[in-house]
Formats: C-alpha cells, structure tokens, sequence
C-alpha cells in the first residue's frame, strides 16, 4: 500500500521534493514495467511468456504479445505516458527513438489509446539515414526493430521505451544490442559445458557487467561561447590553466554544491528507471566526476548505461550544465574513461571469477580465470579494434590511461601461483594431496587481492579479486562494442578447452588430472599477456614488442582487424557476426573516423581564421598605435629602448599570424586532396595527413592565448572552463 501511495505522489511530481524523507527503496523503478509490474498488468498467461522468453531468449506468440502490449499500455498511460517508442542503439553511438501517439480513431472517429502486439513486436523505421556502411541502399531504406524481452520498457519523459533491436530487411545486425545478446547466448552455452566438469546443476551462466562512467561538467553559458566544444564535444585550443590537477586536490575534494545537486537529481531520475547507481566521486581532472552502478547482466546493464548518460545530458541541461562524455575534452589534463567491470555468473549463484573454500570450487575458478586471460591474448588486438575511436585515441597511450597494448594484470601473488602452478602441474611429480593442497592455495590469492587498494592502474585489463575490470574503454563509447567482444572471446576458448579436456578424458586420463594438464599449457602459452608492472612507463612498449603484443595507435589499422580473415572465422563460427556485418561495422567505423576529423579540422580554421587572428590583430594594431605614440613622445634614438619589447611582440604576432594562416591554408589543401580519393585510401590520409594540423595550428594559438589582452580575447578559457562550477 505504502507503495502505491509513493507510486501516486510520483505520478503527481515527477520531482521529488527538497528534505521530503522518500527512501529510495520506495520509488527505485517506478518508470520501469518490471516482473512485478508485469504480474500486476498482465494475465498468468501473458506473464509466463514473458518470463520464458526472458529465460531462454525465445520469441513471443503474437497473440501473447497482444496482451502484453495492452498491459504495458495501460500501465504507461496510468503514468502519464502519452507516446511510445522503440528504443535502439545504432551504430552511430547513443541510442535512437522514434515517438507514436498511443492515439487511435474508432470508426466514429472518437479518439482512444491504442497499442497491439504487432507495434510491440516489431516496427520498421525509416531508417535510412542510420550508418550501416553498406548494409542497407537507401531504395531498401528499412531496418526492423524488434523487441529485446530481456531488457524492461521504461518510461522516459511522457513516452514509453520499448528496448529493441535494429536489424536490416535481410537480417544483419545494424545495432549493438543484437550481436551482444548472440555473444551471451555463446558465453552461456559453452561456460555451462565447462562447468558440468564441477557441477551438474549449473544450467545458465550470464555475463555481469559493473560500469565505471566517467564525465566532466562545464557550465552551459560558457560551453555556449566555445563553437568547438558545442560541434565537436571537445575543445581545439586553449593554453593550460596555471593551475589544473597537479595538486591532485580536485580527487580527494568535496564535491562541489551546483554539482551534487545536479548529482542528485540525475541519481533520482535514474533510480526511477531502475539504474542502481552506487558511488559517486570527483575525478582527478578539476570539474571532472564519475558515478557508477551496482553491476548488472550485461545486456541490462549497457542499455542502463545509454540511459544514463541520455538522463545525465538531460538533467545537465536543467542544471546550467553541459556533461561532456567526450574521451578527451581538454588537453593537458586527464580524459574519461568508462572502466568495464567483467565477470561471470551462474544460476546457482557462483561468481566464476572468486575463488570459494573447496578445491573444487577454486579449480572451477582456476579454469574460468586462465581461459579468460587466454582469450585476451589471443584476441588482444580484436579488443583493442572494439574500443576504436576518435575520442578515446587522445587518450590511450597518453601516460594518462593504459596503453594500446592489451595485457592482462593479475597482481604478483596470482601470478606468482599461476607460474608455481605451471612449474609444478606434470603427471608423475604431484600427488593428490598437494594438488588439492594447491588449490586450497589459490582460494587464499584473491582476497589478498580484494583488500589490496594498492591495485595497478595502468593495465588495460586488471583482475581485481572477483572481476576483470577493461579500462580502456572510452568514456562516451557503448559498452556493447568491448563487451561483445570479451564474451565471444571467452566463449570460443571455453568450447576449445572443453575439446581439449575431453580428449585426454577419451584417453582415460582423469578428468581432474585432464584439466590440470590443458590449464597448465594455456597458463605457459599466455604467459606473454601478462605484465605486472607500469603500462605507462616508456619501457613497456619496447618490452611488449618482445614478447609479440601489438601496439596499434593508429584508427583505421586497429579498425582494419575487424575484417581480417581471423576475425570474420571467429565471429562466425561462434555466430556472434558475420562477414557482411563485420565489413559493415569497419565501413560505419571508418567513415566516423574520417567525419569527425573532418569536422574538427573545419572548426578549427574556421575559429583560427574568423575569431582569433582578427582579434589578434587588433591587439596588434593597440601594440602599433602605442609604439607609434612612444616614438613621437621619445624621438627616434630613445623610442628603440624604450619600446622594444612591445616591438618583439608585435613581431611574434606577426609570426604567429602567418604560421595560423600558412597552416590553415596547407589543411584545407589537404583535405581537398583526401576527399578525392576513396573511403579506405581517405581514412588513412585523415589520419595522417589532415589530423596533425590539429595539433601544429593549436599550438600558435595557444602561445597567442598567453600575450593577447586577456579582456579581448574571443573565447572562454581553461580556467574558465575546468573551475567555474
Ligand atoms: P573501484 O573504484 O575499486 O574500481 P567501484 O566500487 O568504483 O570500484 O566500482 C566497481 C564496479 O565494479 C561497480 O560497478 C561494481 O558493481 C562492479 N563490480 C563489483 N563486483 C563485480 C562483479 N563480480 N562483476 C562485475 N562487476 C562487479
Ligand atoms: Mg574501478
């Protein structure tokens, strides 16, 4: 009852009032149609579909559907839901949405609310203008959604959002969310097979998922007075702030007023939409925060993800506030990330990443843990294609986040067992004691790990005690990209070792013993993925080159893995994506790359040319008149000592000028050329030929920043930027 009083006082306000004692356990989900609401909306007929399909990932019968669209209808029209939308993730980043009215005529032409199952089930959005890099000509402009049972509808401003996926008129995948959910049905399929070997109960393992979202704040009046931020989400230019995070004082400070507050109000928005946010803290950049849930299924958790970041841009905006997920919105000062807590569970509640107090158990986490880092070996670079972007390549390989080079930390007690482990492991010289007694011994390894806060956070993929955690994901990329990634990999190692130990159990060796044997193998053959030490020391790369792990900082070269024959082999036989899917997903990488380049070379000569040397220019013309007056007041002998440095000035500014304008000139020439030629040539030349004017006019500007009249300066600063809050 208490429920519904509090369900009622939502439907009234949306907005919770200042110091009213709501406890959050009292509105967490009340904008989401979830298994409790759907009992409460639907027939025992209608909820049992739901929940099977949600079970086994089964379609729903349409004249179930039906019920369960009426249901729904009711249930969003009785929170004040006036329209519906599929809710999808192209692959253009973000999420897309296209509103209905629940609106419909009878045959008096009386209006009444309406929704069947076939508007559930499936929708086709003229969707043409969605990336798909080749997938779909704009004669056969449709692409269908369809209903993911799996992930809740939810209401977001007035309109119910139905989670779906996005796939062409032939069937392929233009989404994120269908390969994922193909990549979780592999992972659970082989990761149950492995674990038959220590427990026969085990029927369903799901990947889980904790997001680490970093972002920064800037105030919307400023954000408005800096074209680049607004058109390319981060800043082109601007001379370091005397003072940004080198007192490392933002990270440990209390969070600023304005800024907990919008804090507070996008933590209720979104618990209302079932997102279990967590913890929230200040970054180490000024002006930079992070928030993060508790972790989830995967699938649920990405779409929370979206959500989030859609309720933060939202609430920012109510606030005088833009939030900023961009990878990389100021240089000189750390970028965002959004750290990707991995791990696996099963229905009989067993993380398969935490050790437990048998042996048994402790040999299950054993197997799940060395064919976890065996996977990142051997598809180190495939990871690294999956968090490509044009943000996140300012940031990875910068000493600020781990590098491009994939390696697995697992802190130097776990490392020191696997390495004992792989001395020791041989037929003849263990007996059984000692093997049980090592494996009592790895159970003890993880919690020394847990309560260590000393943890290494350089590695781009860091066993952290029960979990893997991905740091090297982009603070404004789909988790779906990395995560899809991840489980293929591991599922496709777990089906090879399941081979490999039942060939040695078909060769009456005991299955124990079988285990120990192929674990052992993959332990000495992915021995070179696994580094201890600092990732951002200047060693590393050298190191890692040795030992056979690619570096891969260029765009297009870490997106060309994506069609390599490997890869499209590995996607296929697990039946995650195909080739055209995949080409698809290079082309749409691509030509985003190349776009954004694009976009952020024009602003820039636009901004160079049009707001800093005409500005600069007219400080340079005060200069001239006051040298000019100097030299009438001094006489020519005098004027030379008195006036001198003024005449360095006006000299550099001249200097300057004309580098800006050269520069500008050789860019815009650049990319003429660039443009003539195809997609696959065009990125490379963006990249190596339009890109590093980016950095060359920045820095003539920047110097500019630091001698022109800072009253006539054009655009907000740093300082204004990173501490006005
Ligand atoms: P830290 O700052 O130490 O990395 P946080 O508490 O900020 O840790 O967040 C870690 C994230 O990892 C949270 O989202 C949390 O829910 C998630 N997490 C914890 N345990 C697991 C697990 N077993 N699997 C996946 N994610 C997990
Ligand atoms: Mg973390």
């Amino acid at each position: 009852m208490r429920f519904k009083a509090v369900e009622e006082q939502f439907r009234r306000s949306a907005v919770l009032v200042e110091g009213a004692s709501v406890k959050i356990s009292e509105y967490y989900g009340i904008n989401v149609f979830d298994m409790e609401r759907m009992q409460r909306y639907l027939s025992k007929e209608a909820y049992k579909s739901v929940v099977f399909a949600v079970e086994t990932g089964n379609r729903i019968d349409r004249k179930v559907a039906d019920q369960v669209a009426a249901g729904m209808k009711d249930w969003a029209v009785s929170r004040g839901a006036t329209h519906y939308t599929h809710w999808f993730h192209p692959l253009t980043g973000g999420t897309a949405e296209k509103h209905d009215a629940f609106i419909d005529l009878d045959n008096n032409g009386k209006a009444f609310e309406s929704f069947s199952g076939n508007l559930l089930s499936q929708q086709e959005p003229d969707a043409s203008s969605f990336p798909h890099g080749g997938l779909r000509n704009t004669f056969e402009a449709r692409g269908y959604t369809a209903w993911d049972p799996s992930s809740p509808a939810f209401i977001l401003d007035k309109t119910l959002c139905i989670p779906t996926i996005f796939i062409s008129y032939t069937g392929e995948a233009l989404d994120y969310k269908t390969p994922l959910l193909k990549s979780i049905q592999a992972l659970d399929k082989a990761a149950v097979d492995v674990c038959q070997y220590f427990d026969k109960e085990v029927k369903k393992v799901v990947a889980n998922l904790g997001w680490e979202q970093e972002y920064f704040l800037v105030d919307d009046a400023l954000y408005q007075a800096r074209p680049d931020l607004v058109l390319t989400n981060r800043t082109l230019m601007g001379h370091s702030s005397a003072k940004d995070q080198q007192l490392e004082d933002h990270y440990f400070g209390s969070i600023p007023e304005r800024v907990s507050a919008f804090m507070r109000d996008f933590e209720i928005e979104s618990y209302k939409l079932g997102i279990p946010i967590k913890t929230r803290h200040n970054e180490v950049a000024p002006n930079q925060f992070e928030c993060a849930p508790i972790f989830e299924e995967v699938n649920l958790a990405n779409d929370h993800n979206q959500l989030m970041m859609e309720v933060m841009r939202r609430t920012a905006r109510r606030h005088h506030f833009r939030v900023l997920f961009h990878e990389k919105p100021f240089a000189g000062v750390n970028g965002s990330g959004k750290h990707n807590n991995w791990s696996m569970g099963t229905d009989t509640g067993v993380n398969l990443l935490q050790p437990g107090k048998t042996p048994k158990k402790n040999l299950q986490f054993l197997t799940f843990l060395v064919n976890t880092i065996k996977a990142v070996h051997e598809h180190g670079d495939l990871l690294r294609a999956g968090i490509v972007s044009a943000g996140n390549t300012h940031r990875l390989g910068a000493n600020e986040a781990p590098p491009s080079i994939m390696s697995v930390f697992l802190g130097t007690q776990l490392s020191k067992t696997l390495d004992d482990f792989e001395k020791r492991v041989s037929d003849e010289k263990m007996t059984p004691d000692e093997k049980t007694a090592l494996k009592l011994d790895i159970g003890k390894i993880p919690k020394i790990l847990l309560d260590n806060t000393d943890r290494n956070r350089t590695s781009p993929f860091a066993f952290t005690g029960n979990r893997f955690e991905f740091r090297a994901v982009g603070s404004s990329q789909n988790c779906a990209s990395p995560m899809l990634i991840l489980n293929t990999a591991v599922a496709d190692r777990l089906r090879i070792f399941k081979t490999e130990v039942d060939a040695l159990i078909e060769k009456n060796i005991k299955k124990d013993e079988a285990i120990f044997q192929i674990l052992r193998k993959y332990i000495s053959e992915s021995k070179n993925v696994r580094f201890e030490g600092n990732g951002y020391s200047e060693d590393w790369p050298k190191e890692a080159a040795k030992k056979g792990l690619s570096n891969i900082n260029s765009v297009p070269e870490a997106l060309s893995i994506l069609t390599t024959d490997a890869t499209i082999d590995f996607f296929e036989r697990n039946k995650v994506l195909n080739r055209r899917e995949l080409e698809s997903r290079f082309e749409v990488g691509i030509e985003e790359f190349t776009k954004k380049i694009q976009i952020e070379s024009r602003v820039l000569g636009d901004l160079a040319v049009n707001h800093i040397v005409p500005t600069v220019i007219k400080y340079q013309n005060t200069l001239i008149e006051s040298a000019r007056g100097l030299k009438e007041i001094y006489g020519e002998k005098e004027f030379k000592t008195v006036a001198g440095r003024r005449l360095e000035t006006i000299s550099t500014i001249s200097k300057h000028i004309t580098e800006i304008l050269d520069k500008t000139d050789e860019m815009i020439e650049a990319r003429r050329k660039a443009n003539r030629l195809d997609c696959h040539k065009k990125v490379y030349e963006y990249d190596q030929k339009v890109r590093p004017f980016l950095e060359k006019i920045r820095e003539h500007i920047d110097d500019l920043e630091l001698i022109v009249d800072d009253e006539m300066w054009p655009l907000p600063k740093y300082r204004e930027l990173l501490f006005s809050r």
